[in-house]
């Protein structure tokens, strides 16, 4: 017999809310929770994921425990992030919205403490709260826990992934002995297992699915490339799925920068998330998320914590987490309250071992797919649009004066022809990308190496075989200045003088960041983006093999190395004024054609 909320003996003002809120019945974690805990008073450990009504598991039972005739703070949730915080105690205050009395206070970092503080003054039966910030209003006798009976920890592996295991640690020393903890946590590593052990009486055990189990409805997905495909493969998983509404984590701040700068260019409806923007740019963007202003959350792993959206249709790892407890934790965003949902891996060839060990954790296979071809994407693209054309309300009244318009317009048109209009009009932009642009991986290459020009970044570099440069030497000394790995790294030319070498355009800042400021054989090392127009340049340059007649980049931004770099710094054009002074930097050490017969170290220094 399916359980009812009804069934459940919650008080009828909590049933009276949930049931406006639309939940009808109880989820797997909270069929099991909550009557456990209405009718004892025990410590639980519960083991499921975010998304899974866990909230609702542990907030019911603690509306019906706690007493609100009286001001006394009776129950501290503890989270990991504000915007956790933020969203359980919205969600509380819904569940007790015809409860009488009732003062939730939410305390996190980064925020006024003194508002916090007074806010508290004013009696708060339940205080959801970030580790530090809790300890911090502990020890300022502001938050009085000496009559606290429950504690509940979410997401406990996330809080000691953090670092808040010393915080958690002293709130449980320093608060009542005989309370009661419900720890609620997605993974249990050994940290977790620690402090269950530590502080708490005989736990219960709630599990939904398995053990470090990823949610069941949730398809698993990856796509093996060359690292420099990475961001056309992205758009290649964006565009198979119009209406996609994704969260894509990247590894880095300035990855996720890049990305969502890149896919906005691009015309994409994205946005980044990460810890360089403000607590009050991250609220905006949350906000525009959430509300489906944008497609497409770029995001870090720590700035996504806590993130709850429902409706997230496809997570993306841009890059898989350094560990992988966090690949759970990413694909728990989707797939939430029971919807289904999918998480798409972009991954190279030296990751797959990545992904078998993933599957192990979360128990699931992970299932292999080919890049969507350019035609397959189009296809998904009319399909979607014949659809929400379709499906589009036709407003005779409004439309029947407007349609003279449309009659002069096309009224000569054949029926077929208006059709194909409307249609190229839509997607022109895909078929003509598309039609430009090879296709990636394919069945006969695992790790398919494409490499579209506009996508590829030139770089310009000014040391070269004249300072015992080779190919794997600028791999090794690029890879070593900004992060990159060899893959990163496409077509390489080494001439005499100066070198060049593409990346994806994705890099380019990380590259010139990186290399910025460094010496190569004590050479001061200038790096330059090549411009798109100058590309062209460069490759007849090539072909004729200037040698060292160095690189005329053509017209005043090119380069022009010119046959005695120790005294010009390499540049032409419109970089004289540099040119004077880099010469100065290190005329001194190499002396022009010289330079061939001394023994330079291959050592990188940075300045
Ligand atoms: P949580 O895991 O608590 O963050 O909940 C995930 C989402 O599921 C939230 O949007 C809840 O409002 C929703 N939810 C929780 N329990 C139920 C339920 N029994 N029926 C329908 N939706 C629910």
């Amino acid at each position: 017999m399916e359980i009812k909320f009804a069934d459940l003996n919650l008080l009828p003002e909590v049933l009276r809310s949930i049931q406006e809120l639309g939940f009808e019945t109880p989820t797997p974690i909270q069929q099991q929770a909550i009557p456990l805990l209405l009718e004892q008073d025990i410590d639980i450990v519960g083991l499921a994921q975010t998304g899974t009504g866990k909230t609702a598991a542990f907030g019911l039972p603690l509306l019906h425990k706690v007493d609100f005739s009286i001001p006394t703070t009776q129950a501290v949730i503890i989270c990991p992030t504000r915007e956790l915080c933020l969203q359980i105690t919205r969600d509380l205050e819904n569940y007790s919205k015809f409860l009488k009395n009732v003062n939730i206070t939410s305390v996190y970092g980064g925020a006024n403490i003194s508002t916090q503080i007074r806010q508290l003054r004013n009696g708060s039966q339940i205080i959801v709260a970030t580790p530090g910030r809790l300890m911090d209003l502990m020890e300022r006798g502001a938050a009085r826990l000496n009559e606290l009976q429950y504690v509940v920890l979410d997401e406990a592996d996330e809080m000691l992934n953090m670092g808040f295991q010393q915080d958690i640690d002293t709130i449980l020393a320093e608060t009542p002995e005989d309370k009661n903890v419900w720890l609620f946590s997605a993974t249990m590593p050994a940290e977790v297992l620690r402090i269950s052990k530590k502080y708490m009486d005989n736990p219960q055990s709630i599990t939904v699915g398995k053990r470090n189990e990823g949610a069941s409805n949730i398809e698993h997905n990856y796509y093996v490339v060359a690292s420099r495909d990475r961001y056309l493969v992205l758009k290649r998983v964006l565009d198979i799925y119009p209406d996609i509404f994704a969260i894509t984590f990247c590894r880095t701040k300035q990855e996720t920068q890049d990305i969502a700068d890149l896919l906005i260019k691009d015309g994409y409806n994205a946005d980044a998330l990460h810890g360089d923007l403000s607590q009050a740019q991250r609220d905006i963007v949350m906000n525009r998320y959430r509300n489906r202003g944008v497609q497409i959350l770029v995001a870090t792993d720590v700035a996504a914590r806590g993130i709850d959206v429902n409706d997230i249709t496809h997570v993306i790892h841009y890059n898989l987490p350094d560990d992988i407890e966090n690949y759970t934790h990413r694909s728990g965003r989707t797939a939430r309250a029971g919807k289904s949902g999918i998480s798409v891996s972009i991954i190279t060839s030296k990751d797959v071992g990545k992904v078998r060990m993933i599957e192990r954790q979360i128990q699931k296979q992970f299932t292999k797919k080919q890049v969507p071809t350019g035609a397959e994407i189009t296809e998904a693209q009319i399909t979607q649009y014949l659809k929400k054309v379709g499906d589009s309300e036709v407003n005779e009244t409004e439309l029947l004066p407007l349609m003279s318009i449309v009659e002069d317009t096309f009224g000569y048109m054949e029926k077929e022809d208006i059709i194909k209009k409307f249609i190229s009009f839509q997607l022109n932009k895909f078929i003509e990308y598309y039609k430009q642009h090879k296709e990636i991986g394919g069945q006969n290459s695992e790790a398919g190496s494409s490499s579209n020009i506009e996508n590829e970044q030139r770089f310009f570099i000014n040391i070269g075989a004249m300072d015992s440069l080779d190919k794997g030497a600028l791999i090794k000394f690029v890879c070593e200045c900004t992060g990159l790995t060899g893959k990163d790294i496409g077509r390489i030319v080494i001439k005499d003088t100066y070198s060049f070498f593409d990346v994806n355009a994705v890099n380019k800042e990380l590259v010139a960041a990186g290399l910025q400021g460094t010496k190569y054989s004590s050479r001061a090392v200038r790096v330059e983006a090549v411009k798109q127009a100058e590309r062209d340049t460069s490759s007849r340059e090539r072909r004729t093999g200037g040698d060292r007649g160095g690189y005329n980049g053509g017209g005043g931004g090119g380069y022009s190395g010119g046959g005695n770099r120790s005294g010009g710094g390499g540049y032409g054009g419109n970089k004289r004024e540099d040119r004077g002074d880099r010469g100065g930097n290190y005329s001194s050490n190499n002396s022009g054609n010289n330079r061939k017969t001394e023994n330079y170290p291959r050592k990188m220094l940075r300045k």
